[in-house]
């Protein structure tokens, strides 16, 4: 951390830096040049509140050489991470990982017929949510353990992992004993306390983008995460809050090539959450694909027009086929494929 004086700062303004620094338990170095003088801070290791710093007098501003998360970072490990899931299915090798169904999980029957039509399409993970975070109280809050049950059926079934939201500390035990992957949604990014509890439990955790988060805060969620002892995260774009409601969110589709540049973790994208309307779904995950993402995650209902969340932005049964199409075609012109079906995942 660089701590840059302001050009009209006294000696004693100086002073007083450094001795806050070495007050903190690090060392100055006061680095005096032509205009303005510099003080080094050394040593840092993240727990520097610059705060502290940014207000004393005769300071101009602060600039950080070093990131504040560090296990997530790529100096921390250069190697990606490639999160492994049962049946030999890998998250952030190769392979683009497509996980689809429906927003909530809403009864057996409209559970069963999503995992049949997406698992017959190519993808290879089952989405759906049992406990629903809700942006009003009054709409569909989810089946609960009962929905869980139905994708517990679900994968037996059809062979497709599942992926499932856990909503809060509450409800992450159950969640983690029937998930393949364990969501932590937009609205649950900050949620420190399920963080923490989602890196003590030896399951993937699939880590969505906030509602109006940056990069650098969900690397930092990414932490908690990595830093409570769970390594397996699977970040998420699935946009962000803008002026423009020409679509639900903004898609940071740049997210994608920005987060494997800071991070060894894997991010796949989310067109559904990220553009609200399903005509606008297939271009932009085949865009994600275009941009590298490790997977895509999508809505599709077998009648979005009577779906309980996010009717809106469901994939109809034969829009999500020629999703699967494109996006082959968009991996192979990456010298990338879709991830092959699971040995698992049978016809039935
Ligand atoms: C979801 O995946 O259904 C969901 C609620 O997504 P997000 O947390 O991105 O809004
Ligand atoms: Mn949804």
């Amino acid at each position: 951390m660089l701590i840059v004086m302001q050009h009209a700062a006294a000696a004693d303004e100086v002073q007083r830096v450094v001795d806050t620094i070495e007050s903190l338990g690090y060392e100055a170095r006061p680095m005096p040049g032509a205009q303005r003088t510099a003080v080094g801070l050394v040593g840092n290791d993240g727990r520097v509140d610059a705060s502290r710093l940014a207000a004393l007098p005769g300071v101009k501003e602060i600039i950080h050489v070093t990131q504040p998360y560090k296990q997530v970072s790529r100096e921390w490990r250069d190697e990606p991470t490639v999160v492994r899931l049962a049946d030999g299915l890998a998250v952030g090798g190769n392979d683009v990982v497509v996980m689809a169904g429906p927003c909530s999980v809403e009864s057996e029957s409209q559970l069963l017929t999503t995992a049949r039509l997406v698992r017959d399409a190519g993808a290879s993970v089952l989405r759906g949510g049992a406990f629903k975070p809700r942006s009003s109280p009054y709409s569909f809050q989810g089946l609960g353990i009962e929905g869980l049950k139905l994708l517990a059926k679900a994968r037996e079934e059809t062979g497709l992992l599942i992926v499932t939201e856990a909503i809060d500390t509450e409800c992450i035990d159950a969640v983690a004993d029937y998930a393949d992957i364990i969501q932590i949604g937009a609205r649950s990014m900050q949620n420190y306390s399920l963080l923490k509890r989602a890196g003590k439990i030896n399951k993937p955790v699939l880590l969505k983008r906030g509602l109006a988060a940056t990069i650098n805060e969900l690397l930092l969620s990414a932490e908690y995460i990595l830093a409570s002892g769970n390594e397996q995260i699977i970040l998420c774009e699935r946009g962000i809050r803008g002026f423009d409601n020409a679509t639900r969110n903004v898609f940071d589709l740049a997210a994608i090539p920005v987060v494997h540049s800071l991070s060894h973790l894997p991010i796949i994208a989310d067109p559904s959450h990220a553009t609200g309307r399903r005509d606008k779904v297939i271009p932009m995950a085949r865009a994600a694909v275009a941009a590298g993402a490790d997977g895509i995650i999508v809505e599709v209902h077998p009648t979005p027009d009577t779906a309980l969340s996010d009717g809106a932005q469901s994939l109809y049964p034969e829009q999500f086929e020629d999703l699967m199409r494109q996006a082959r075609l968009i991996a192979e012109a990456s010298d990338r494929a879709i991830a092959a079906p699971l040995p698992s995942q049978v016809t039935t």
